[in-house]
């Protein structure tokens, strides 16, 4: 029997899946389940050759989706000699408890509970896909991998807000940071790419999609981040405003009567690239818009840049100048006219833009995109951070097998 590692990412009414071979790390297939928890579920599971759409549940929870996405992938295993020997899962928010992936045995289980008032729209999600992979997968081991963790590296300086300290000793208030699996795996594909040790670069890492943020890279640590408690500071993103000054809460509060609630519901749902332009959330949309002389839509565009050059420029400071920029996610492995301003409004700090090769590093290709005199290195590098989860499933899952077995 060869092994397979089961990827989990589990959303409130979303369960995303994948199965990887463990030794070759190839994906052999993924799929989607979505409006879990609704009668009107269903599962796609993108099988090589004939994708299948399931609707016909009766039992329509985490449990229910996940026992069935099982027992569908049943058939195609056994031709395949395949057995699923670990299971890894994306959790969100991993607090102060998580600098690292873990098996997730009852005591790791009990500190992800304990970091669910921080994300309490995420972990209990998680939570649910980890108890249905315990109920559907007994006794192989199960995995967890933070998008918290890699920024555990922060130190104090940057993770700490200007507030009352009881709220940071009290309650958790500081900076966590995201998308940490993305920033680790580009960090060192990027290294590997330039054929150069992480430990000589200062390097950032943009991570560019509907969620965006930035991550100073220093001897392969991160060393700052740009979003904070929730991931709804830093950067413009798609329908999240990014930093703002606090005080507007107050005063849209006072002026509309709206409740915080309403109010940060606006600024995670109605704000960012789809506040300013009123048109959409969605980059290439903006972008052929803005080609076509809409306003609102070329506003947004500047200002997501803008506001994303400058707060590139600020993560010079924990390292100490810039010499590599990675961009990924959506926007930045393919979004070629948005790499080139920003590179045009960091030409202070030494890019210089190779225009054809950022033009061509498009659609999964990786490589450099600024000049071979640039002083500066700008590169795209694609994320996968489902291989990540993978890759941590299955090394953690086979030591605490040894371990078992020793
Ligand atoms: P993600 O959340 O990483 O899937 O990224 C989603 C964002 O990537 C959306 O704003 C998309 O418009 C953007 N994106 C995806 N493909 C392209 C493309 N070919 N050109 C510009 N933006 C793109």
């Amino acid at each position: 029997m060869a092994s397979a590692v089961l990827v989990l990412n589990c959303g409130s009414s979303s369960v995303k899946f994948a199965l990887y071979d463990a030794e070759s790390k190839d994906r052999l297939l993924n799929g989607l389940a979505e409006r879990v928890g609704t009668p009107a579920v269903s599962i796609t599971i993108k099988f090589p050759d004939a994708p299948v759409t399931i609707t016909d549940l009766d039992q329509y929870d985490h449990h229910g989706v996940l026992a069935r996405i099982l027992q569908e992938l049943e058939g195609w295993r056994a031709e395949r000699g395949l057995e699923i020997t670990s299971v890894g899962h994306r959790i969100v928010h991993g607090g102060e408890e998580f600098s690292a992936s873990v098996l997730l045995d009852d005591e790791a289980m009990a500190a992800v509970e304990r970091c669910s008032p921080l994300a309490p729209l995420h972990n209990p999600a998680n939570i649910a896909g980890v108890e249905a992979a315990r109920a559907s997968l007994p006794g192989i081991p199960q995995v967890g991998v933070f998008d918290t963790a890699f920024h555990q590296t922060m130190p104090p300086v940057a993770y700490h807000y200007a507030v009352p300290s009881e709220w940071y000793a009290d309650l958790g208030v500081r900076r966590y940071g995201f998308h940490g699996t993305s920033h680790l795996y580009v960090s060192s594909a990027a290294a590997e790419l330039l054929g150069r040790p992480l430990t000589e670069l200062k390097m950032v890492t943009a991570h560019l999609g509907n969620g965006s943020s930035l991550t100073a890279v220093r001897n392969g640590e991160s060393v700052d981040t740009s979003m904070g408690l929730t991931p709804l500071e830093g950067l413009v993103m798609g329908t999240r405003s990014g930093d703002l000054d606090p005080g507007i809460l107050a005063y849209i509060a006072d002026r509309t009567g709206a409740d915080v609630a309403e109010i940060t519901n606006d600024l995670n749902k109605r704000s960012g690239l789809l506040g300013l332009s009123e048109l959409s959330n969605d980059m290439r949309e903006l972008i052929a818009a803005a080609e076509s002389g809409h306003e609102k839509a070329q506003l947004a565009l500047d200002v997501f840049a803008y506001r994303l050059a400058k707060h590139i420029a600020g993560l010079a400071v924990p390292l100490g100048g810039i010499d590599v920029l990675v961009f990924t996610g959506g926007i930045g492995e393919n979004s070629n006219p948005i790499r080139a301003k920003v590179l045009e409004e960091l030409s202070f700090l030494g890019f210089e833009l190779d225009a054809a090769a950022n033009d061509r590093t498009v659609r999964g290709a990786s490589g450099q995109i600024t000049s071979a005199q640039s002083s500066a290195i700008a590169l795209v590098v694609p994320t996968d951070e489902e291989l990540v989860i993978a890759r941590d499933a299955h090394r953690i899952a086979q030591t605490t097998t040894s371990l078992l077995e020793a």
